[in-house]
């Protein structure tokens, strides 16, 4: 690589997004989205937003939306800061509070983007090591200290647990900000509506992120927001760029966030489809881990995930294999196999696709 580029982005790889594969008939399972389209409000607003004023520059505070966002929290709009996707509020956490040399710890296995952005910034990275049950021991307050940040992705991804407020509390770090990233919070067996904030165990130094890629069906339009106090949310916005978030998408994630009952059928049907996926799942060799998001963790009997995935994607059926080089050395957390719940018949063919794979590998 050019030495033109500073030290730290020479030396490090670059996160790699799961594979979009455009167009073909494929079943994709891959990267947590909504198999389930958006509101026909959403479709609505996005016409008229498109045949309007695309001359002019959108709304840089996106106000409109931080009203609806402001609302669903019990917070006022001062609270609220939209994003293009919620990888953009956490880019937007690290370059406002994270100095380099800082210290950021994150849960292992979890959201490796942390570290990717935290390279970026020239941070260290400190992974705390989940056990086998997908906890962090005693000694996790220790070693968050003085961190500048804490992601904590609730649910994780990708082994779909969620921690309570109690245990969040034990990585509240001493002097930084502690991020509670809820892109898959909506599916949480019961979510929570800004009371976290009020805690004041968290309060003044925590911000929550969420999507609206996943349970509001919009991971092609990329919006994201944080919610945070009002100091913190102010000092944020100096760092965004004036214009992250395009009129397009405002207007979407604006009228996607207003259309609850949209929103809350499709995440009853992919929690019950969550529970058909895992039950016809065991019987096929695979452990499948409880949890509340919009995908499970699997891992099967005969350990061979990584030939599972690439049969799987010879019958275009495309799952998530992971691998987690240094994790605590738990069978449940080196390697296994996410699987985001589809539509019945996309889970269907998957577990159809998946018989005949287990047969011919066992
Ligand atoms: N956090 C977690 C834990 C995720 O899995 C994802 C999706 N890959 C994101 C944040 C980012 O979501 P988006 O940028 O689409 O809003």
């Amino acid at each position: 690589m050019s030495k033109l580029f500073r030290k730290n982005v020479q030396q490090m790889a670059g996160y790699a997004p799961g594979e979009q594969p455009q167009g073909g008939d494929w079943v994709k399972l891959n990267t947590n989205e909504n198999p389930y389209p958006p509101s026909p409000a959403v479709v609505e607003a996005i016409q008229q937003a498109a045949t309007s004023r695309l001359n002019v520059y959108p709304d840089p505070l996106a106000l409109s939306f931080r009203e609806v966002a402001a609302d669903l929290f019990g917070v006022t709009p001062d609270w609220i800061l939209p994003a293009n996707g919620s990888d953009e509020n956490l880019t937007i956490l690290i370059r406002s509070f994270c100095e380099p040399g800082d210290r950021i710890v994150y849960p292992y296995p979890s959201y490796v983007l942390y570290e990717t952005l935290a390279r970026i910034q020239d941070c260290q990275i400190e992974r705390l090591l989940l056990n086998a049950d997908f906890q962090w021991d005693e000694q996790a307050a220790q070693q968050v200290g003085d961190a500048a940040m804490v992601f904590v992705p609730n649910p994780n991804s990708p082994t779909g647990n969620r921690w309570s407020a109690d245990q969040l509390a034990q990585l509240s770090p001493e002097q930084g900000v502690l991020v509670m990233d809820e892109a898959y919070g909506d599916f949480a067996d019961t979510p929570h509506k800004g009371e976290l904030l009020q805690d004041e165990r968290f309060a003044g130094r925590t911000v929550i992120t969420r999507t609206l890629s996943k349970s509001y069906s919009l991971a092609g339009i990329r919006f994201g927001f944080s919610v945070a106090d009002p100091e913190l949310t102010a000092g944020m916005q100096k760092v965004k760029d004036s214009y992250n978030c395009d009129a397009v998408a405002i207007a979407a994630a604006t009228a996607a966030l207003a259309d609850q009952a949209w929103m809350l059928e499709n995440r009853r049907k992919i929690i019950a489809t969550r529970g058909r996926l895992a039950a016809q799942l065991r019987p096929l060799g695979f452990t499948v881990f409880p949890g509340e998001a919009n995908f499970v963790w699997t891992q099967h009997s005969s350990g061979q995930h990584r030939d599972i995935y690439e049969k799987l994607k010879k019958r275009q059926v495309l799952v998530r294999y992971m691998k987690f080089p240094g994790a605590t050395a738990e069978a449940s957390l080196a390697d296994g196999i996410r699987i985001t719940v589809g539509t019945d018949e996309e889970v269907d063919r998957f577990l159809a696709a998946t018989a005949e794979v287990v047969q011919e590998l066992c």
